[in-house]
């Protein structure tokens, strides 16, 4: 039987005075990918940060394997097993590959073998990591610098992995790359939560997606029903079907 993992209703965010999400409710099962689509400004990331505690949470729940999440702080959300992938990625440049991943450990307490464990996950998933393990962050690829985001993330050895916009500013087939590799995480057992401008990439791996507009989700439905049907041209992309290349 599908078990949920991450369950928000009715969630009201804001900064200030300007509300960014107005009555939010969506569900995440384990083992998902489930893709959060909408244009610039829909409210997604603020999603993401509401979730992690880094915004202000004005109504609603959000409960993570039926544990309350609203009213606690990051630093108490990380550790329970939920790890963001920042936009714009965020690695330190002058430090070696090693010691990035090493510090997606910080968050998290595990037993020392668990995080050689993790270690050990993460260059298997991604070669070019090990490869590269003594080099700086700074001289790595835009793309690797992305794999090597998700890959500190997994350090933390989290079930709920949220990815923002993982393939801004990557070639077209780095960004092929990318993608692939939220689907090998996902094989490894790990539930996704990918907000992507790259809708239909997002939606070929997603199991489910929802669409945001203006703080509310406008569609919900799995991955084929946005890819076969009109949802994406006639909301989405603002056009008829038939004017899409
Ligand atoms: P993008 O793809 O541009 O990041 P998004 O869907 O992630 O878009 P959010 O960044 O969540 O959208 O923004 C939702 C709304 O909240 C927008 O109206 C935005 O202007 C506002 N907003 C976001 N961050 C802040 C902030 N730090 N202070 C004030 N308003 C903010």
């Amino acid at each position: 039987m599908a078990e949920t993992m991450l369950q928000i209703t009715d969630l009201v965010s804001s900064y200030g005075s300007i509300q960014a999400l107005k009555g939010i409710s969506l569900e995440i099962q384990k083992g998902e990918i489930v893709s959060l689509l909408g244009a610039n400004g829909a409210g997604k990331s603020t999603l993401m940060k509401s979730i992690l505690g880094m915004v202000q949470i004005d109504g609603g729940s959000i409960q993570f394997k039926g544990q309350e999440l609203v009213g606690k702080k990051s630093h108490e959300i990380v550790p329970m097993g939920i790890s963001l992938v920042p936009e714009g990625r965020k690695i330190f440049i002058e430090l070696s590959v090693e010691k990035n991943l090493e510090i997606g450990t910080f968050f998290r307490k595990r037993p020392p073998e668990r995080d050689k464990e993790l270690l050990e996950m993460v260059y298997h998933v991604f070669p070019r990591l090990y490869e590269r393990r003594t080099q700086l962050g700074g001289t790595l690829s835009g793309g690797e610098q992305q794999m090597l985001a998700v890959g500190r993330a997994i350090m933390s050895d989290p079930q709920l992995l949220m990815l923002d916009e993982p393939s801004m500013g990557l070639a077209p087939l780095v960004i092929n790359e990318v993608f692939q590799v939220i689907k090998k995480v996902n094989e490894m057992g790990i539930t996704v939560l990918l907000v992507e401008q790259n809708a239909k990439m997002a939606l070929k791996i997603s199991h489910r997606a929802y669409l945001m507009n203006t703080g509310k989700i406008v569609v919900s439905g799995t991955g084929d029903d946005f890819l076969q049907g009109d949802v994406l041209t006639s909301v989405y992309l603002g056009g008829r079907k038939e004017d899409q290349p």
